[in-house]
């Protein structure tokens, strides 16, 4: 008999909650994984850089279980048709794999849950991805918290060594099930195209997480961990690195503790995927003006810090947390345009893109989203660039025409006519709330 370790976005072997108990069962390991057709038939662009990210991480994790003479076994197409063809080649007992808390992955994997008990194999799922779940941290009453500075107290309040320690896979690697290599299939057989891999390196120094307090507001610089494409596919674990934020620097913890709540929020509210956690929100009467919204998209509203942070964005799949605030208040409050609109862009385009804090952020940065900033804080983007950005250093990397005439003179809209028509525009909506 088989079990099989259900990899999705837990891309590693070490320090792995399913791996382990998998390793633990009894039954030899086959590590499997499916290029999901359910959700890559949506992806429109085919040079889709996460694509590549999660092929070179299959690839290293081939490397690591070829001297243990076994191998992951890919599968291209629908997580159901998946593990038909698993439960047809192999003598399948059992499947382990770790939480997944987004609206599609808990209906995915009800369904291979309910497909695999109907042919006797169980199925197993641990938590891996956050060190408390949605129900862990909640007030007092049980009900979930949705400000963020008690919720993060509560979450610390708990925290203690035993959350924080790793899963020792490394101990069963006897276990894996030993067969001939099966190749994982090139970008090319599943529609996409191979990209440049710049990603970010998965061992951040540790002068960077002990400066971040420091460092982590000035776009010009390398003062974050860029670990959010990492997290996001789980080619690093979350307890080794909240070990060493715990250990380094507070601050770097509390951002942590954000990317939780987030997902916490979304996992009691899913109806926030669609809709403003504050109802009267969805009665602004966003302008949307289609061609405005492609000139912020491709960086060229006459804003220097908001053109360089979607230049970023377009050109490397990453922009600076300092920087995404400015971008999103930007369109939704100087432009006027709905925060789902950025949300889709976003979720296009970043590499760490994740649900839970795409929708949470964005909701946060167009005043709708839970313990978001009062509406009428109207981000400034030349204060911010003088704040953030003083030497220029960061806008001018991205905007080299931005003392030219005609970039001088290609501004959208005028910064204080256009936060006038915020104010009015949202106190219209939101006069009853
Ligand atoms: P660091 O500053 O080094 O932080 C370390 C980690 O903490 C991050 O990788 C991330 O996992 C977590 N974190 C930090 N800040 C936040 C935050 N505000 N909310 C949630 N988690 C946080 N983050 C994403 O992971 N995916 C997204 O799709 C995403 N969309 C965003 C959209 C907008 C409009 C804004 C304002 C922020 C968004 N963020 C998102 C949050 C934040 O900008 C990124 O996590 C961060 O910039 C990633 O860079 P880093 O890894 O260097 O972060």
């Amino acid at each position: 008999m088989i079990a099989l370790c259900w990899l999705r976005r837990d891309l590693r072997l070490n320090d792995q909650a399913a791996l382990y108990h998998a390793l633990r069962s009894g039954f030899p390991v086959v590590p499997v994984f499916v290029f999901d057709t359910n959700i890559l038939d949506d992806l429109e662009d085919k040079a889709d850089r996460r694509l590549q990210f999660i092929h070179d991480a299959l690839e290293n994790i081939q490397l690591q279980l070829k001297p243990l003479k076994s191998t992951l076994d890919v599968f291209s197409g629908t997580p159901e048709a998946a593990f038909r063809h698993w439960m047809q080649k192999y003598p399948l007992k059992a499947v382990y794999t770790n939480h997944d808390y987004e609206p599609y992955a808990r209906n995915r994997d009800a369904a291979v849950a309910k497909l695999l008990e109907a042919g006797g194999i169980s199925f197993h799922s641990y938590k891996d991805q956050v060190i408390f779940e949605q129900n862990e941290v909640v007030k007092d009453n049980g009900e979930p918290y949705t400000v963020f500075t008690p919720y993060s107290k509560k979450w610390l309040s708990k925290l203690d060594d035993r959350h924080l320690r790793s899963y020792p896979t490394e101990e069963y690697h006897t276990v894996f099930y030993q067969q001939e290599v099966i190749p994982v299939p090139s970008l090319r057989s599943i529609g996409f195209e191979e990209t440049v891999r710049n990603f970010p390196d998965s061992t951040p120094e540790d002068a960077l997480i002990r400066h971040y307090d420091k460092t982590r507001d000035y776009p010009a610089e390398q003062g974050t961990s860029r670990l959010g494409v990492h997290l996001r596919f789980g080619t690093i674990s979350i307890r080794a690195l909240a070990r060493k934020a715990r250990q380094l620097n507070q601050t770097y913890l509390k951002e942590l503790i954000w990317r939780e709540f987030y997902q916490m929020i979304l996992s009691h509210f899913p109806h926030l995927v669609h809709r403003s956690f504050r109802p009267a929100y969805d009665a602004i009467q966003w302008r949307n003006n289609e061609e405005e919204f492609a000139r912020w998209c491709r960086g060229a509203t006459g804003y220097p810090i908001v053109d360089a942070g979607m230049r970023e964005l377009n050109a490397t799949g990453f922009m600076h947390n300092r920087v995404r605030m400015i971008t999103a208040s930007f369109l939704t409050k100087h432009l006027l345009t709905d925060w789902r609109w950025g949300e889709a862009y976003f979720a296009q385009k970043l590499l760490d893109y994740e649900l839970a804090s795409n929708n949470g952020n964005w909701q946060w940065a167009a005043g709708s989203g839970c313990d978001a900033a009062p509406y009428f804080r109207v981000f400034n983007p030349a204060l911010q660039t003088e704040k953030f950005d003083k030497g220029l250093e960061y806008v001018r990397r991205w905007v080299p025409e931005m003392d030219e005439p005609a970039y001088m003179s290609s501004a959208i809209i005028a910064h204080d006519a256009a936060r006038q028509r915020a104010l009015e525009v949202y106190g219209k909506a939101l006069k009853n709330e």
